[in-house]
C-alpha cells in the first residue's frame, strides 16, 4: 500500500501547473488526492511527478455568470453543497455533492477531481450530463470548452489532453425546474450501485445514469418515451436501453438495470411533482 516513487511540485498557478505537466510525460494533477491517492497506493496509477494544484484559490468559487453559474474546478464538495447560490439556483448540484463520500471526502474532494478522474461510479458526471453543462480546460494552446456529453469518453478516461488543466464547470440555473439525483448505494456514504439525474425545464425532461457503463448514460429511450406523451412509470421500463453495466461483488448487470428502471421512476416522480 504504499506508492511508487514520484516528484511533487505545488503550482502556484494556473499557467505554472500547465508547465510543470509539459516538463514530465507521467505527470499528474493532484487536487483533493481523494481519487488519484488510493489508485497510486494500489499502484493502479503510478505517477513519476504529482503537480499539486490544491492549493489554487483561484479556482475555487462559485458565481453567477450570465444564466448560467460558474463552478471553479478546485470547489470542494463541502463547498458546493452549502453555497447558497447553488442551493437557490441549481439545487441538483448541491445535493448531490452533499450526498458525497463522508465528510472528510467533502472537505478534500473537489468538483474539478472528480470529474476529470472519470469514474463511471461518482456522481457528479451523470448530473452534469442531465444539466448538459459545459467544463473549460485550459492548456498550452489556450482555453476551450467542451459540452459534458462529448467529455467522458471510457473508463476513467475524459476528452482533457495530458497537459490540460479542468478550470471551470458551468451549469444552467433551474428556475421553475423539476429535479432529482437518485443512487443507490450499499452502505451508507458510498459510491453509487446505480444514479440517476432527472432534470425537467421547458417542457422537456433529461435523464442520465450513473454506473451503467464505462461513462455516464444518457437515457435516450426514456427522454424520447416522455417525450411521446409516456408517463414517468411506462418511460422508466426503458432506463436501461443503450446501457452496458458492469457485474461486480456490488451487483451483477441484471440487478443494476432492474435498479435503472426503478429508480428512473422515482426520479421522474420527483422531477414531475414540483
Ligand atoms: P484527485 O484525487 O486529486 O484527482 C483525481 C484525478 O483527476 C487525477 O487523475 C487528477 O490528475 C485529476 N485532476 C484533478 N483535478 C484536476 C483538474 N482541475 N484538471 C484536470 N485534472 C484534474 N465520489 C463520488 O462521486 N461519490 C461518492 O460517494 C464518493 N465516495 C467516496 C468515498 C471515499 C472513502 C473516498 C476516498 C472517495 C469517494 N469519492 C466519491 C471520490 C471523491 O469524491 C474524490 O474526491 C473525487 O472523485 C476526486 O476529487 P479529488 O479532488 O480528490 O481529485
Amino acid at each position: 500500500m504504499i506508492p511508487a516513487r514520484f516528484d511533487y511540485e505545488v503550482a502556484e498557478s494556473v499557467e505554472q501547473a500547465i508547465e510543470l505537466l509539459g516538463s514530465d510525460g507521467d505527470a499528474k494533477l493532484l487536487a483533493g488526492g481523494h481519487s488519484l491517492l488510493p489508485l497510486m497506493k494500489l499502484r493502479f496509477a503510478q505517477p513519476t511527478l504529482l503537480v499539486d494544484i490544491g492549493r489554487l484559490s483561484e479556482l475555487s468559487y462559485v458565481r453567477e455568470d450570465g444564466d448560467r453559474i460558474a463552478i471553479g474546478a478546485l470547489t470542494r464538495h463541502h463547498d458546493v453543497a452549502t453555497d447558497e447560490l447553488l442551493r437557490e439556483a441549481n439545487p441538483i448540484v448541491a445535493h448531490t455533492a452533499s450526498g458525497i463520500g463522508d465528510p472528510q471526502v467533502r472537505h478534500m474532494g473537489t468538483i474539478g477531481g472528480s470529474v476529470a478522474h472519470g469514474d463511471p461510479a461518482a456522481d457528479f458526471p451523470a448530473v452534469l450530463v442531465a444539466l448538459e453543462a459545459e467544463l473549460v480546460a485550459r492548456g498550452p494552446d489556450g482555453e476551450r470548452t467542451i459540452a459534458s456529453g462529448d467529455f467522458f469518453r471510457g473508463f476513467l478516461e475524459t476528452a482533457l489532453g495530458p497537459q490540460e488543466v479542468l478550470t471551470e464547470i458551468r451549469v444552467p440555473k433551474l428556475a421553475g425546474a423539476g429535479w432529482a439525483y437518485l443512487k443507490f448505494q450499499r452502505r451508507a456514504q458510498d459510491w453509487a450501485t446505480v444514479g440517476v439525474a432527472a432534470v425537467r425545464s421547458n417542457g422537456s425532461a433529461r435523464v442520465a445514469l450513473t454506473n451503467m457503463g464505462p461513462t455516464p448514460v444518457r437515457a435516450q429511450g426514456v427522454e424520447d418515451a416522455l417525450a411521446s406523451g409516456a408517463d414517468p412509470e411506462t418511460a422508466s421500463a426503458r432506463a436501461d436501453e443503450g446501457t452496458s453495466p458492469p457485474s461486480d461483488t456490488w451487483a451483477s448487470a441484471e440487478y443494476r438495470r432492474h435498479l435503472a428502471q426503478v429508480l428512473t421512476r422515482r426520479a421522474l416522480e420527483q422531477a414531475f411533482s414540483g
